[in-house]
């Protein structure tokens, strides 16, 4: 089969690779009908995320149709048309029973923070992921889900990390009727977020980015504002001014590890690696969010240390929510929302490109060219 092959940094090239195969009685192959870039695929791309080994296949990203099943999996049958969670769940483990499905404790041999992840490195599982004509799907009982009838395979594809992540995050903000919130971060997640804070109840919805097209985009699509943190002086006093010098209620770290704007934060995070990536962001956010406030991460950050204003968030009291998306748990809610006109999914929509092309996908998103907010591949 053809899929994604990961070179080293910023190299991947298309090839062909051994079909996967039923490796338990629990896993189900699925033939990918659609699969998405997603910006921490960057991270990974760039070389930022440890242990990204040469020869695997991204994408954490994707749906498709149910090919062939194990014997001990009962809810899918060969032919459904399944979206599959990023995250790799075993549905049993104290922290799946909580719902904490991003924090499988039986997904990931590697690690005792993240679950399994399709195609995020050894890190996350070092499971292949979907941007490929097939993967490996296993727990195929827990996380796919059979795509309702009336639901649009774009919506559906989006709603595997995209919609939930930014869905979640607000979530996590505690949003309360009329809150300032803050989104640092204009690509897809900051988009979502932007958008979804509003169904939380925000009565403003202000987003930080520097990449233009992605400013006037997500002021389109989230009815926000969107601001250039270049063209502002301070960012901080900037939100400071903006809410009569008490600060946003709710700050969203949409950037995660790869953030610009701030020289040291990008020399240690990104060109040294003396920490896990450039904090910037999440410092603005600790920052310009007022006493008492919620800080929610959902930018990706290594496991190694960062560079935070700790003392700020201690004497501010402020709460800080983060984590990976619990997908499965937020998809009957999300589904409802698409259904109902709320969400949008498929309107970040940009690009629609062939697998095969899959190394110059990777590049023209990486560079931000062509007004690229998100790709789909088909394979
Ligand atoms: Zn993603
Ligand atoms: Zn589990």
């Amino acid at each position: 089969m053809l899929a994604m092959n990961y070179r080293g940094p910023f190299r991947v090239r298309i090839q062909q690779k051994a079909m996967p195969e039923i490796q338990h009685p629990q896993d189900a192959i699925v033939r990918v009908t659609r699969s998405c870039i997603c910006g921490s695929d960057l991270h990974l791309y760039h070389g930022l995320v440890p242990d990204t080994r040469v020869g695997t296949t991204f994408g954490h990203e994707f749906i498709g149709v149910v090919e062939e099943i194990g014997t001990e999996v009962q809810n899918l049958k060969v032919g459904d048309s399944v979206l599959v969670p990023f995250n790799i769940a075993c549905g049993k483990c104290v922290f799946c029973q909580q719902g904490l499905y991003g924090n499988c404790h039986e997904s990931n041999p590697q690690a005792t923070a993240v679950g399994g992840i399709f195609g995020y490195s050894h890190t996350a599982g070092g499971f292949d992921g979907g941007q490929a004509q097939y993967v490996r799907v296993p727990f195929a009982d827990v996380g796919p889900m059979v795509i309702p009838e009336d639901l649009d395979h774009d919506d559906a594809v989006l709603l595997t990390d995209v919609v939930p992540t930014g869905y979640q995050a607000a979530e996590m903000g505690a949003i309360k009727p009329g809150d300032t919130v803050v989104v640092f971060g204009a690509g897809p997640i900051g988009i979502m977020a932007a958008k979804s804070a509003w169904l939380f109840g925000a009565g403003r919805v202000i987003v930080i980015d520097h990449i233009e097209y992605r400013l006037e985009f997500v002021k389109q699509y989230a009815q926000c504002e969107a601001y250039n943190f270049r063209s502002l002086e301070d960012v901080v006093l900037f939100i400071k001014k903006t809410t009569g010098y008490i600060g946003a209620d709710v700050c969203i770290d949409a950037v995660g590890c790869e953030a610009a704007g701030n020289a040291m934060q990008t020399i240690t995070g990104r060109k040294l690696l003396l920490q896990a990536g450039s904090a910037t962001a999440l410092h603005w956010a600790i920052n310009s969010v007022k006493k008492g406030g919620v800080v929610s991460i959902v930018g990706v950050y290594g496991p190694t240390d960062n560079l935070v204003p700790i003392g700020n968030v201690v004497n501010k009291g402020i709460t800080i929510r983060a984590n990976q998306a619990s997908v499965k748990r937020l998809l009957p809610r999300l589904i409802e929302h698409v259904r109902e006109g709320r969400l949008n999914p498929k309107g970040i929509i940009t690009h629609r490109v062939p697998l095969e092309e899959v190394a110059d996908a990777y590049h023209i998103f990486s560079a931000k060219l062509d007004n690229c907010i998100k790709t789909v591949l088909i394979p």
